[in-house]
Order: C-alpha cells, then structure tokens, then sequence
C-alpha cells in the first residue's frame, strides 16, 4: 500500500471537461487530464483493503490496489504491466466503462471511490506516450489455425490471447473497418477511433491477420471456415435491435438509433455510406430509450445541430443515492447523468410512447405519450400500467429509437447447427464458452446478449484459454484475475 492515510488526506479528484458551448462544435473527445502529482494523490486514497471488493466488482478482475500503488509511487511502467495483465485494453474500458469496481469499492462506503477508471485511463495513456505499448509476437507457433468472427472487443480480445498462445490468428469483420460497436455505435467524442488504429497496429505487428468486408454466412460460409480452421470463435455481438411496432412507425423521421450513429461515425472519419443522409440539423428530437446509446444518440444530434432534444425513459426516475435493496458492493440501479445529458437535453421518466402521427406526405409531425407506473406485486416481475388521462402530443421532426437489441443474427448457428437460446443469443456456457459443435465457441454480445465492453474483453480472454485448452490440451492463457505479468 503507497500512503496509509492516503484516503483520509486528499479527496477525490475527477477529470474535468471542456465547456459544454465549446465541445458541441465538434467530435473530438473533451476530457481534461489531471495533472500527474494529482493522478498520484488519488492513486494514495487506495486503502489497499484485505479483501479488495473492487476486484469482483470489475468483471475482468483487474488488480486495482497493486496498480493504484504503483501510481501512487510513481512507478507507471509497472503499473502498466499490472494493468495489461488483467485487461488487453484498457484505453477502451478506462473511457467507457461504467466502472462497476467503483461501486464495490470499499472507501465508496462513506466517502467518493477511489477515481480507478480515470487512474486506468491514464496508466495505459502514459504508456502509449514513452512508446512502452510495443508488439509482442509469440516465441513459436504452434501450426494451429483460429478464425475470430467479429471485431468488437470481445473478438479483439480473444485474437490477441489467442495469438499469444502461438495460434494463427484470423479476425473476419463484415464492416470496412475493424472494432464493432466500438467503432461504429460509439461516438468519437466519448472515444476517438485512433484510439483503436494505435493499438490494432500492435496487433498486426504481433501477427494478427484482420479481413474485413467479409460477411461470414454470406460472403463465406461458416462451414466452409470450420473446414479450413481448427476452431471457430463467434464474437458477432448481439445486433438485432428492438423495435417500437406502435401505430405510425413506419413515418418518415421514425429512425433507429443504429442508423444513426452508424451513419455518423461513418461521416465523422469520411468513410462514405450508401444509405440516406440522416440528420438532426434544425429539428426537434425525441430520442426513445435512457441507455447507453440513446446518451450517445443525445450528444449527436446536439452536435449535428438539433433545435431541442427530448430523451423518453419507461422507467421511474432513478435515486442519486443507492436505493433500497442494492446495498454496497453491488451495482445500484440509480439515476445516472452521462455528459450528453448535461449538453442540454430534457429528460422525461416514466412515460411510454403510444402513437407517431404523419403529414400527408408520410412525414413525422409528432408522437403521442402517456405517463405509466410500475406496479410491484410480491413474487412477481412489476407489470407497467398507463396513467388516466396524462396522453400527450409531442411535436417532433426525428425520433431516435435506442430500445437495445434483442438477440443476435442466427445466420452462422443455422449455417452450423448451433443451439441458440430464446434470445438467439448462441448456447454456451461461462464455465468453458463452447457451443455444441466442437471447435466452435461463442464470447461476448452473441453469447450473454448486449452487456459492456469489459465483459466483452473479459468474455474473450476467457474463451480463448478454453479454445487454447481444446487445441492444445491445456492453456497457458490466464483466467480471469490470474494476470500473465510480464506482457504489456
Ligand atoms: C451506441 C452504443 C453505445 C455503447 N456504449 C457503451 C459504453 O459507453 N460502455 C460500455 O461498456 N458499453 C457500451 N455499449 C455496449 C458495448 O459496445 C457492447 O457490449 C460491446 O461492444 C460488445 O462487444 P462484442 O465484441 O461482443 O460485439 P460488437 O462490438 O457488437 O462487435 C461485433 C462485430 O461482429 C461483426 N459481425 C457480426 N456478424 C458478423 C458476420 N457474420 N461476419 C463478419 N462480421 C460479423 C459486427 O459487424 C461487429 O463489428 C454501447 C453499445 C451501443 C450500441
Ligand atoms: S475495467 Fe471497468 S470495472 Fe474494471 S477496473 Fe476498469 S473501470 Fe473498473
């Protein structure tokens, strides 16, 4: 442990961010970085606690105590190591995890945590900056082919363990770029996508081959790739989104998020796209959905120039503080504030939307709403019931529909007799990540449904000690928590 009285000396100190007027203007991340004697300070408040619970809040169990003390002594290289040895990449989490190790930190008892996703943050940055992130390609190889499908997190993640281990690694990617939802659903501001191109350059020097405008099922089959592989890892995510089939959904201006931000990303890094030009610019918009990415669909539309932005949440506004039920070391379900909402959006809880309503020409004009509430019955799931009386028209020219999605693409489990679950989620199980096929396991999004980018990353470490173990006997490749220190 670096300063025992650490935690009872310095407060808690967050990154700050550049103005809401100046940052709208463009894409460009907006975070202000602490200076490095205050990154040591809230290094210090880390109580280096006998059971660190942080560990089991983060699903990578990263060894949070050991690299807080490293930055607290300055040591940032080590921490580095430490850090790289639980987390392939940490310059992802450490921008967009919503740091559930933060919620089951022992000081977030009775004072703010400790700031361990900003400490994460910094670490690899540094890290990045004195060059000390260099590709490690393995010793020997092994002869053994794996094909990767998908490039989210969770196939990037299992890529890189995999090619440590000494297999040939292949990831195959229908989009023209590399990186999934974290490419292409997530905005730049919350992460710019050369964050990704710097590290997917080690990759390749480590000897990852990445094709991409490859869609497998179609452009190849599944078994065609089984044939010439030794074993298969899906990591397509979980892409089918939900849909709103109300009266006047199909209106012109009634838009899925996952067109939007797609569509955006694209424009931002001027990749052309062939599907209509959709904007915000001069409209009213009502984004449906108070998750992840509606924020994101928020922050967008503020940026393409929206007139007003309406977010519509069917849950009851949460608590700021931990409510009733979730005590401390769990994840709360309370009111969370991204910092899209705070670039101007109004945010409505507890309503549902009932109707669109269309010009003549089959334009939107507005949507009707009423006001719901949660009726809890012992022993039950709460059943949703509409107010009397509290219907509503809201004008609008764009809604953004952000309603999650509800499973993944079965075209591959046909294509290989996959067993899927009522989700079309692919059939595996955490204890080993293999479906029934031999030789074909499933991580991340397309195994659990849509979760987290940690649990992605976690997902294909985790898969890829299994698809090690099938190929060779036994793995060398680290569970969750063990670490392989020496890698960064
Ligand atoms: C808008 C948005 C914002 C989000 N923000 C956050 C956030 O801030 N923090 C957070 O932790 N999580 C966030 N999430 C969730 C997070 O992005 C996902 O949980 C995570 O990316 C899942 O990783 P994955 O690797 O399983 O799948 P994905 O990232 O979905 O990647 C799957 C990839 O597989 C490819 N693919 C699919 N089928 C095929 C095929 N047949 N052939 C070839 N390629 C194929 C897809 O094109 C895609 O590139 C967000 C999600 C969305 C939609
Ligand atoms: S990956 Fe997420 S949960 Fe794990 S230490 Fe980092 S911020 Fe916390």
């Amino acid at each position: 442990m670096g300063k025992i009285t650490g935690f009872l000396e310095f407060d808690r100190k967050d990154e700050t961010y550049v103005p809401v007027k100046e940052r709208i203007k463009n894409y460009k991340e907006f975070t202000k970085p602490l200076k490095e004697n205050e990154l040591k300070d809230q290094g210090a408040r880390c109580m280096d606690c006998g059971i660190p619970f942080c560990h089991s809040g983060c699903p990578l169990g990263n060894l949070i105590p050991d690299f807080n003390d490293a930055v607290y002594q300055g040591k940032w290289q080590k921490a580095a190591e430490i850090l790289h040895s639980t987390n392939n990449f940490p310059e992802f989490t450490g921008r967009l995890c919503p740091a559930p190790c933060e919620e089951a930190c022992v000081l977030g008892i009775n004072e703010p945590p400790v700031s361990i996703e900003n400490i994460e943050k910094n670490i690899v940055e540094t890290a990045f900056k004195n060059g000390w992130i260099q590709p490690k390609p393995p010793l020997t190889r092994t002869g053994k082919k794996v094909a990767v499908i998908g490039s989210g997190p969770a196939g990037l993640a299992a890529a890189q363990q995999l090619n440590r281990a000494g297999h040939t690694v292949t990831v195959f990617e229908r989009d023209e770029k590399i990186g999934g939802l974290l490419r292409y659903g997530i905005p730049d501001f919350k992460m710019e996508k050369n964050v990704i191109d710097r590290r997917l350059e080690v990759m390749e020097k480590e000897g990852i081959e990445f094709k991409t405008g490859i869609h497998v099922g179609v452009d190849i089959t599944a078994t065609e790739l089984q044939q010439e592989y030794d074993s298969l890892v899906l990591c397509g995510g979980a892409t089918v989104r939900r849909n709103l089939p109300i009266p006047g959904s199909d209106a012109k201006g009634v838009v899925q998020a996952m067109d939007f931000l797609p569509q955006n990303n694209r424009r931002v890094d001027g990749i052309p796209f062939k599907d209509e030009d959709i904007s915000a610019k001069g409209k009213k918009v009502i984004v449906i959905g108070g998750g992840d990415t509606g924020s994101d669909c928020i922050g967008t539309s503020i940026r393409q120039g929206a007139t007003d932005v309406i977010n519509f949440e069917i849950m009851p506004k949460g608590t700021v503080d931990r409510p009733e039920g979730q005590p401390w070391p769990f994840w709360p379900m309370r009111l969370r504030t991204s910092t899209s909402h705070k670039e101007g959006a109004e945010r409505v809880f507890s309503i549902s939307t009932k109707k669109f309503n269309a010009d003549k020409t089959g334009k939107l004009t507005s949507l009707v709403t009423a006001e719901v509430e949660w009726i809890k019955q012992p022993g039950k799931r709460p059943t949703l019931k509409e107010v009397e009386g509290t219907e509503k028209e809201w004008k609008c020219d764009l809604v953004l529909l952000a309603l999650g999605f509800t499973g993944s693409e079965t075209t591959i489990a046909d294509q290989l007799g996959l067993e899927i679950d009522p989700r079309t989620n692919i059939k595996a199980s955490a204890a080993n990540y293999k479906t029934n096929v031999p030789g074909v396991f499933v991580a991340g999004d397309q195994r659990r449904g849509q979760s987290l980018i940690v649990w992605a990353i976690s997902e294909g470490r985790e898969a890829a000690h299994h698809v090690d173990t099938f190929l060779m006997g036994s793995s060398g490749l680290p569970l969750k928590g063990e670490g392989d220190l020496p890698r960064v």
